[in-house]
C-alpha cells in the first residue's frame, strides 16, 4: 500500500536527521592545498596576515588626497609605485603617487584617483571637472577583508576554487581534511555484463557501476566497485559481507518486488535494520534505507533501484546527504533552484514526481532560467537521461505543473 510509505518530505527529513546523528568521520589527513579541490575542511583555517596586507589601490592611477585633488588644482606627481613594491612615501602635500592595481597607498594618501579620470602634464595631474573623490575610494584599506589571526574557512567547507584561493592566500600550503568516506558500490543482476563485453541475448551492460562512482566521487566520497553479484541468495551474502567493510553501501537493483529482487532479505538475514522500505517517489519508489553494524560502527545501506534514472535520482536525492554528512559537510546536498517552465508536466496524486529535464542557463532571457522535460521511454532511457541536467521536481497531489510556473529543480 503506497500510502504506508514515507512521502518525500518525510524520506527527506528521515535521512537528514540520520545525517547529523552521524557527524564527520574522525580521521582526517594532510593535504597539499592543490590537491583540496572537493575535500572537506577538518580543522578551521585561519589567516596569518591582514587581509589585504596594506591598503590595495584598486585601480591604476595616482594615489592623492581626495580634499586636494577635488580642488582641481594641480598636484605634483612625487614618483611611481608598482604592486610588489614596499608602500611608499610619506605624501607631500598638493601631491600625488602614480600607482598601478594591486599596490600599497602611500601613507599621507586617502584616494586613488583613476588614470581615466585626470589630465597628465609632465610632471603634474589635475583631477579633471566635474570628477570629485571620496576619502577612500579605490582603496581597500589594510585588515578590511580579515584580520591576522582571524577564522577565515570554518570547518565542514567542501573547498571549491574561492576556498582554495582564500586559503592560499592565508599561507596554508597543507590543508587538514576529512578522509573521503569509502562508500562500496555493488551492482546486482543476472541480466548484466562488465562494459567492454558484448551482451547475449537478454544481457544488458552494467552501467549503474560507473554512474555511481562518479555520483560518490562528485559527493566527496571514494569509490568501491565491487564485482556485480548474481542474483542468487548465496551470491548476494558473499558481496555484502565484504562491501560491508566501507563507510556506506550502495547497492543497485533487487530491491523491487519481483521474485528474484533478493537484497531486503539478505541484509535482514545479516541483521540489518530498515529506516525505510520504499517512498512516494517517482522513479525510485522501491528504495530501501537501512543500516548494518560492522565492527562496531553503523555502517548506512542504500538499496537503490536497479533502472538506471531510479538510481541516480535516489542517490542524489538521499545518498548524498549521507555521504556529504560522512564526510563532514556542513551543508551537504541535495541541490536546488528555481526555474521557469516551458512545457505542462503531469503530475501524481500519490507520487512526487523527479522528471529527467534540461535546464537552459545560458544565455538566461529571463528572470529565471527555463527547463523543459525531456521526452524519455522512462527510468531505464539512458538516452534520454543523457539530454538531461536536472531533475525537476513535480510535488505529490500535483494534477499538472503549467507552463510559465516557477518550479524546483534538482542539479545534478
Ligand atoms: P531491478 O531493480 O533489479 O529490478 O532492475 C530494474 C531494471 O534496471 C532492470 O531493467 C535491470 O536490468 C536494470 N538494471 C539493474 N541493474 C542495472 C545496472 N547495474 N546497470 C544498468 N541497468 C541495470
Ligand atoms: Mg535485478
Amino acid at each position: 500500500m503506497s500510502s504506508a510509505l514515507p512521502s518525500y518530505a518525510e524520506a527527506a527529513a528521515m535521512v537528514a536527521a540520520c545525517a547529523r546523528e552521524l557527524g564527520p568521520q574522525a580521521v582526517s589527513e594532510r593535504i597539499e592545498l592543490e590537491h583540496a579541490l572537493g575535500r572537506v575542511l577538518a580543522a578551521s583555517l585561519g589567516t596569518d596576515c591582514d587581509q589585504p596586507p596594506f591598503p590595495r589601490s584598486t585601480r591604476d592611477g595616482f594615489a592623492c588626497r581626495a580634499a586636494e585633488a577635488n580642488t582641481h588644482k594641480q598636484l605634483k606627481v612625487a614618483g611611481a609605485i608598482h604592486a610588489g613594491q614596499p608602500p611608499a612615501g610619506p605624501l607631500p602635500p598638493q601631491s600625488a603617487w602614480e600607482i598601478m592595481t594591486g599596490a600599497a597607498v602611500p601613507e599621507g594618501a586617502d584616494a586613488v584617483a583613476m588614470i581615466e579620470h585626470v589630465e597628465r602634464t609632465f610632471d603634474a595631474i589635475r583631477l579633471l571637472r566635474p570628477r570629485t573623490l571620496e576619502s577612500g575610494e579605490n582603496i581597500v584599506p589594510q585588515g578590511a577583508e580579515a584580520r591576522a589571526g582571524d577564522q577565515v574557512l570554518a570547518a565542514g567547507t567542501r573547498m571549491g576554487p574561492q576556498h582554495i584561493a582564500q586559503a592560499a592566500a592565508c599561507g596554508h600550503a597543507v590543508v587538514e581534511v576529512s578522509r573521503r568516506p569509502r562508500v562500496a558500490i555493488l551492482t546486482t543482476g543476472d541480466e548484466l555484463v562488465p562494459v567492454a563485453a558484448t551482451p547475449s541475448a537478454g544481457q544488458i551492460r552494467n552501467s549503474n557501476g560507473v554512474m555511481l562512482a562518479s555520483l560518490v566521487d562528485g559527493a566527496g566520497g571514494d569509490p568501491w566497485i565491487l564485482p556485480t553479484a548474481a542474483d542468487n541468495e548465496r551470491a548476494l551474502d558473499d558481496a555484502l559481507r565484504k562491501a560491508i567493510t566501507a563507510d556506506m553501501l550502495l547497492i543497485s537493483g533487487g530491491v523491487s518486488a519481483g521474485k528474484f529482487d533478493l537484497v531486503e532479505p539478505a541484509l535482514a538475514k545479516l541483521g540489518a535494520r530498515f529506516h525505510f522500505n520504499g517512498v512516494r517517489i517517482q522513479p525510485g519508489k522501491p528504495l530501501v534505507f537501512g543500516e548494518l553494524i560492522h565492527s562496531s560502527k553503523t555502517k548506512k545501506i542504500f538499496g537503490l533501484p536497479g533502472n538506471p534514472i531510479s538510481s541516480a535520482a535516489t542517490f542524489l536525492l538521499f545518498g548524498s546527504r549521507i555521504l556529504g554528512a560522512l564526510a563532514g559537510h556542513a551543508n551537504p546536498g541535495p541541490r536546488f533552484a528555481l526555474a521557469q517552465l516551458v512545457k505542462d508536466v503531469k503530475g501524481k496524486s500519490d507520487l512526487t514526481r523527479f522528471v529527467p529535464s534540461w535546464c537552459n542557463f545560458d544565455p538566461m532571457a529571463g528572470e529565471l532560467p527555463e527547463v523543459n522535460a525531456v521526452p524519455s521511454q522512462g527510468s531505464g532511457d539512458l538516452a534520454s537521461f543523457s539530454h538531461s541536467n536536472c531533475f525537476l521536481v513535480v510535488p505529490e497531489g500535483t494534477d499538472r505543473l503549467k507552463a510559465g510556473s516557477t518550479v524546483r529543480i534538482l542539479l545534478i
